[in-house]
Protein backbone atom coordinates (compact mmCIF):
# COMPACT_ATOMS: atom_id res chain seq x y z
CA UNK A 1 0.00 0.00 0.00
CA UNK A 2 2.76 2.43 0.80
CA UNK A 3 4.80 1.83 -2.16
CA UNK A 4 4.67 4.11 -4.71
CA UNK A 5 5.50 3.13 -8.99
CA UNK A 6 8.31 5.39 -10.22
CA UNK A 7 6.60 5.34 -13.68
CA UNK A 8 3.28 6.30 -12.26
CA UNK A 9 4.60 9.54 -10.41
CA UNK A 10 6.43 10.47 -13.41
CA UNK A 11 3.00 10.30 -15.99
CA UNK A 12 0.62 12.01 -12.94
CA UNK A 13 3.18 14.55 -11.78
CA UNK A 14 1.49 15.09 -8.85
CA UNK A 15 0.04 12.76 -6.30
CA UNK A 16 -1.83 12.75 -2.75
CA UNK A 17 -2.16 10.16 -0.40
CA UNK A 18 -4.42 10.23 2.79
CA UNK A 19 -4.48 7.30 4.51
CA UNK A 20 -3.77 5.83 8.28
CA UNK A 21 -0.51 4.18 8.62
CA UNK A 22 -2.05 1.12 10.72
CA UNK A 23 0.77 0.04 13.49
CA UNK A 24 -0.13 -1.54 16.63
CA UNK A 25 3.17 -0.78 17.55
CA UNK A 26 6.24 1.17 17.25
CA UNK A 27 10.25 1.19 17.84
CA UNK A 28 11.64 4.54 17.86
CA UNK A 29 14.87 5.65 19.79
CA UNK A 30 13.76 5.93 22.81
CA UNK A 31 11.77 2.77 23.35
CA UNK A 32 9.16 0.85 21.65
CA UNK A 33 5.65 1.78 22.50
CA UNK A 34 1.80 0.95 21.96
CA UNK A 35 0.03 3.08 19.16
CA UNK A 36 -3.33 4.35 19.94
CA UNK A 37 -6.08 5.01 17.52
CA UNK A 38 -5.27 2.22 15.19
CA UNK A 39 -2.08 4.56 13.37
CA UNK A 40 -1.17 7.58 12.09
CA UNK A 41 -3.30 9.91 9.64
CA UNK A 42 -0.67 10.41 6.82
CA UNK A 43 -1.17 12.98 4.16
CA UNK A 44 1.78 12.68 1.96
CA UNK A 45 2.05 14.98 -1.78
CA UNK A 46 4.64 13.56 -4.15
CA UNK A 47 5.44 15.65 -7.28
CA UNK A 48 7.95 14.60 -9.95
CA UNK A 49 9.54 18.14 -10.96
CA UNK A 50 13.23 18.46 -12.96
CA UNK A 51 13.49 14.98 -12.78
CA UNK A 52 13.46 13.84 -9.18
CA UNK A 53 10.38 13.08 -7.32
CA UNK A 54 9.53 15.04 -4.19
CA UNK A 55 7.77 14.15 -1.28
CA UNK A 56 6.31 16.00 1.45
CA UNK A 57 3.57 15.50 3.93
CA UNK A 58 3.67 14.30 7.91
CA UNK A 59 2.24 11.67 9.80
CA UNK A 60 0.27 12.39 12.97
CA UNK A 61 -1.03 10.19 15.96
CA UNK A 62 -0.35 9.16 19.46
CA UNK A 63 1.17 6.71 21.44
CA UNK A 64 1.69 5.01 24.95
CA UNK A 65 4.74 6.56 26.42
CA UNK A 66 5.66 6.65 30.31
CA UNK A 67 6.06 9.93 31.55
CA UNK A 68 10.38 10.39 32.29
CA UNK A 69 9.28 11.98 35.69
CA UNK A 70 5.99 10.11 37.03
CA UNK A 71 6.95 6.86 35.04
CA UNK A 72 3.18 6.53 34.71
CA UNK A 73 1.73 5.39 31.10
CA UNK A 74 0.44 8.70 29.31
CA UNK A 75 -0.63 9.68 26.01
CA UNK A 76 2.27 11.47 23.64
CA UNK A 77 0.92 13.42 20.48
CA UNK A 78 3.55 13.35 17.70
CA UNK A 79 3.53 15.07 14.35
CA UNK A 80 6.09 13.30 12.39
CA UNK A 81 7.40 16.12 9.65
CA UNK A 82 8.03 13.84 6.08
CA UNK A 83 10.22 15.31 3.59
CA UNK A 84 12.41 13.58 0.91
CA UNK A 85 13.77 14.19 -2.33
CA UNK A 86 14.43 10.79 -4.88
CA UNK A 87 16.87 11.04 -7.40
CA UNK A 88 17.81 8.96 -11.04
CA UNK A 89 21.15 9.47 -10.79
CA UNK A 90 23.96 10.96 -8.62
CA UNK A 91 26.83 12.92 -10.32
CA UNK A 92 29.48 14.52 -7.99
CA UNK A 93 32.53 16.99 -9.06
CA UNK A 94 33.89 16.55 -5.35
CA UNK A 95 33.84 14.21 -2.36
CA UNK A 96 32.60 17.12 -0.26
CA UNK A 97 29.86 17.19 -2.46
CA UNK A 98 29.22 13.38 -2.49
CA UNK A 99 28.88 13.36 1.34
CA UNK A 100 26.51 16.63 1.39
CA UNK A 101 24.26 15.27 -1.44
CA UNK A 102 23.83 11.98 0.27
CA UNK A 103 22.50 13.13 3.39
CA UNK A 104 19.47 15.08 1.42
CA UNK A 105 19.01 12.88 -1.51
CA UNK A 106 17.95 9.22 -2.16
CA UNK A 107 18.81 7.44 -5.30
CA UNK A 108 15.67 5.74 -6.97
CA UNK A 109 17.05 2.00 -7.17
CA UNK A 110 14.16 0.48 -8.57
CA UNK A 111 10.68 0.85 -10.40
CA UNK A 112 9.42 1.15 -6.76
CA UNK A 113 9.90 3.88 -4.16
CA UNK A 114 8.73 2.86 -0.76
CA UNK A 115 7.03 5.32 1.17
CA UNK A 116 6.67 3.52 4.74
CA UNK A 117 10.58 4.40 5.97
CA UNK A 118 9.84 7.70 4.77
CA UNK A 119 6.86 7.93 7.16
CA UNK A 120 8.77 6.10 10.32
CA UNK A 121 11.50 8.46 9.44
CA UNK A 122 9.43 11.04 10.09
CA UNK A 123 7.51 9.62 13.31
CA UNK A 124 11.21 8.77 14.47
CA UNK A 125 13.08 12.48 13.73
CA UNK A 126 10.18 13.67 15.63
CA UNK A 127 9.85 12.13 19.01
CA UNK A 128 11.54 14.15 21.90
CA UNK A 129 14.69 12.27 23.53
CA UNK A 130 12.70 13.28 27.24
CA UNK A 131 8.79 13.18 27.35
CA UNK A 132 7.09 14.27 30.53
CA UNK A 133 2.91 13.24 31.05
CA UNK A 134 2.26 16.99 31.83
CA UNK A 135 4.79 20.08 31.73
CA UNK A 136 4.06 20.50 35.76
CA UNK A 137 4.04 16.86 36.73
CA UNK A 138 5.95 16.45 39.93
CA UNK A 139 7.65 13.48 39.67
CA UNK A 140 8.09 10.55 42.41
CA UNK A 141 9.50 10.86 45.63
CA UNK A 142 13.55 10.30 45.39
CA UNK A 143 13.78 8.29 48.68
CA UNK A 144 10.77 5.98 48.64
CA UNK A 145 9.75 6.15 44.86
CA UNK A 146 5.96 7.36 46.01
CA UNK A 147 4.15 9.77 43.19
CA UNK A 148 4.04 13.31 44.28
CA UNK A 149 1.16 14.18 41.85
CA UNK A 150 -1.17 11.73 43.74
CA UNK A 151 0.26 12.68 47.10
CA UNK A 152 1.14 16.44 47.06
CA UNK A 153 1.45 16.75 50.82
CA UNK A 154 3.81 13.92 50.67
CA UNK A 155 6.08 13.60 53.57
CA UNK A 156 8.52 11.13 53.24
CA UNK A 157 9.11 8.51 56.37
CA UNK A 158 12.32 7.14 54.62
CA UNK A 159 13.82 10.62 54.40
CA UNK A 160 13.03 11.27 58.66
CA UNK A 161 14.42 8.06 59.53
CA UNK A 162 17.70 9.36 57.97
CA UNK A 163 17.25 12.77 60.06
CA UNK A 164 16.37 11.68 62.83
CA UNK A 165 19.03 9.15 63.55
CA UNK A 166 22.36 10.73 62.90
CA UNK A 167 25.59 9.48 61.54
CA UNK A 168 27.71 7.97 64.62
CA UNK A 169 30.46 9.08 63.00
CA UNK A 170 29.14 12.71 62.89
CA UNK A 171 28.42 12.31 66.55
CA UNK A 172 31.93 12.10 67.30
CA UNK A 173 33.04 14.79 65.37
CA UNK A 174 30.26 17.23 67.43
CA UNK A 175 31.60 15.55 70.27
CA UNK A 176 35.31 16.27 69.09
CA UNK A 177 34.41 20.26 68.45
CA UNK A 178 33.15 20.35 71.50
CA UNK A 179 36.12 19.32 73.45
CA UNK A 180 38.13 21.93 71.25
CA UNK A 181 36.13 24.85 71.72
CA UNK A 182 36.17 24.08 75.14
ZN1 LIG B 1 4.59 12.47 34.87
ZN1 LIG C 1 8.98 9.44 49.84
Amino acid sequence: MWKINVKDIIKEKRKIIEETYTIDEIELHTGTYKVLDDGFKVKMIVTYADNKILLGGYARGYVERPCDRCLKLSKMYIDGTIEAVYTFEKKYTRKSEELKDLSNEILITGDMIDLEERIIEGIVSSTPDVFVCSPDCKGLCPHCGADLNEEPDHKCSYEEEITEVPDPRFEKLLKIKHIQEG
